[in-house]
């Protein structure tokens, strides 16, 4: 850092520059313009700025910016001009002003000092706080792109001993106060026992091992009008699967007969809130155009202010029941972005924020250094946030893996401490290795790879076959990374998109 501390102001810098130091520009920026303004994105710090044409004009003079080239340039402070272009309504102080902004960028540095070191930036836990348990792979729906595909006649339950071992062990063996264990499947409902066994045992080791604990639970809303009231008794978050009105639910959340579930699934959400749950709401969007509609059935039909969007992904049942085009990235960025002016519409309307993830944790990614949710960050979280288990006990480094026998970690009656077999794994520090962002060959000079983090690894191995490989939906995030930063650049009120991660991230308020 040299002589410049965090939380730089303006007037600190300049007091702190002397003529003698040497200013050096930064190679591999990225540059877009629109409108009469510059675009300027540095890629290391995932930090940008938007300047107006006649301020970018005079820094390409100086050299200090160079566009088009990689070369490291330099310049003595006292040789710069420091007074404005006559065109210019920026005041005294204008360059300086301008080299400050930059700095505190990583856009340029001051004898060769940046202001954030690339080597202490993206550092993610060691250790998982998120246990995802498969109690079942079987359902009672047959939705067409579900990840599972499971057509065996054996319910594969996991048992309660099972369930009860996984949790003792994580919540004794696996270090960090939070711990969240998410019980999910298949349908999870269809495995009450383990539901309930496992949530009131889950509380007691809870207290004895003095960790905060959250249950939560992934379900398609079916069984709820039957359990809702034992799901409340025992605290449990209940997430609810629901693509959005009838019609479009009805076409890919179905029974085996083929028949939707919209009806069943609205019946499930209206017993929750009956029985004083507050379900979330997960959709998964197959059809760009659905967007929308999808977004305001949540608002207006099921009053939500909080949501998912997600789109499908080619993987499971959906390889072989539905097509995944090659215009769809581009198609589900027009579509996907049209959610921002939805969401200010309602914050007119309404004079509250909607929360969509993971719209909400995009724009967080813009404003802040701290990469607060497991994925859309590099290393992803497979293995240093969440771990997910098998109904057999199996041990995965993610949710997304459970079942795929070449990312199996081990088993829950291996004598060997959790904590160990996470950290002595050679096939988590492969993973790690080969799917960090710079090791990725098509991420590892994109502009975009610390706001995205090159994807999910599950995604981009079922899509390429390989885990080292770009997300299948790359033009997708190319697309909405930088559009989001030209609205927030016009409209500074879009980061209150952040919704709940402002807990978590610090906001670079100099940015905006
Ligand atoms: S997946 Fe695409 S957008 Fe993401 S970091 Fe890689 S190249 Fe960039
Ligand atoms: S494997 Fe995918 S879903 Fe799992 S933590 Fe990584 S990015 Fe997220």
């Amino acid at each position: 850092m040299g002589k410049f501390a965090p939380d730089l102001t303006f007037e600190k810098f300049k007091e702190n520059l002397s003529p003698d130091d040497f200013l050096f520009s930064v190679p591999a920026l990225y540059f877009s313009s629109r409108r009469g303004r510059v675009l300027i994105v540095e890629p290391e710090s995932a930090s940008w700025i938007v300047l107006p044409q006649a301020d970018f004009s005079f820094l390409t003079s100086t050299g200090l910016i160079n566009p088009g080239s990689n070369e490291r340039t330099f310049r003595k402070l006292a040789g710069l001009k420091l007074t404005p272009p006559p065109e210019s309504p920026s005041p005294a102080d204008y360059l300086l002003h301008l080299l400050y902004r930059l700095f505190i960028r990583n856009m340029v540095t001051v004898n060769g000092y940046s202001y954030y070191q690339p080597s202490s930036l993206w550092r993610v836990q060691k250790y998982p706080h998120y246990f995802n348990l498969h109690l079942t792979e079987s359902c009672n729906l047959a939705c067409r792109y579900c990840r599972v595909d499971h057509n065996n006649p054996d319910p594969m339950m996991m048992s309660v001993e099972t369930c009860k071992k996984i949790i003792k062990r994580v919540l004794e063996e696996i270090p960090g106060q939070k711990c969240i264990i998410g019980f999910h499947g298949g349908e999870p409902l269809l495995n009450i026992k383990a539901v309930v066994e496992g949530s009131r045992y889950a509380r007691e080791v809870a207290v004895s091992a003095s960790k905060e604990l959250s249950l939560s639970l992934q379900t398609n809303g079916l069984l709820l009008d039957r359990y809702s009231q034992v799901l409340k008794e025992l605290q449990v978050d209940v997430g609810v699967s629901i693509d959005g009105p009838e019609e479009i639910h009805n076409r890919l959340r179905i029974f085996r007969s083929g028949r939707g579930s919209f009806q069943e699934v609205m019946a499930g959400i209206e017993a929750a809130r009956k029985s004083g749950l507050n379900p979330g709401f997960l959709a998964v969007i197959h059809e760009p155009e659905d967007y929308l509609t999808v977004a305001r059935f949540m608002v207006e039909k099921l009053k939500a202010r909080s949501f998912r969007l997600n789109h499908s992904c080619y993987e499971g049942r959906a390889k072989k029941e539905l097509s995944f085009n090659l215009q769809r990235a581009a198609d589900f960025a027009h579509h996907w972005l049209q959610l921002i002016d939805f969401a200010q519409e309602e914050f007119v309307g309404t004079g509250t924020w909607l929360s969509i993830d993971d719209l909400n944790l995009f724009v967080a990614h813009l404003v802040a250094k701290q990469r607060p949710h497991m994925c859309y960050r590099s290393p992803c979280g497979a293995g240093n946030s969440i771990l997910g288990f098998g109904h057999d006990g199996r041990i995965y480094p993610c949710e997304e893996l459970v079942g795929k026998d070449e990312f199996c970690l081990g088993q829950i009656d291996d004598p060997i401490p959790l904590d160990r077999l996470l950290s002595e794994s050679e096939l988590l520090a492969r993973l790690a290795r080969n799917r960090y962002v710079d090791n990725v060959p098509a991420c590892a000079d994109c502009p975009w790879r610390h706001f995205h983090g090159a994807g999910c690894l599950n995604k981009s191995y079922e899509y390429f076959g390989h885990t080292a490989h770009r997300d299948p939906m790359c033009y997708f995030y190319r697309t909405v990374f930088e559009e989001l930063l030209w609205r927030l650049s016009e409209n500074r009120e879009i980061k209150n998109l952040i919704s709940y991660y402002k807990k978590y991230i610090r906001i670079e308020e100099e940015w905006l």
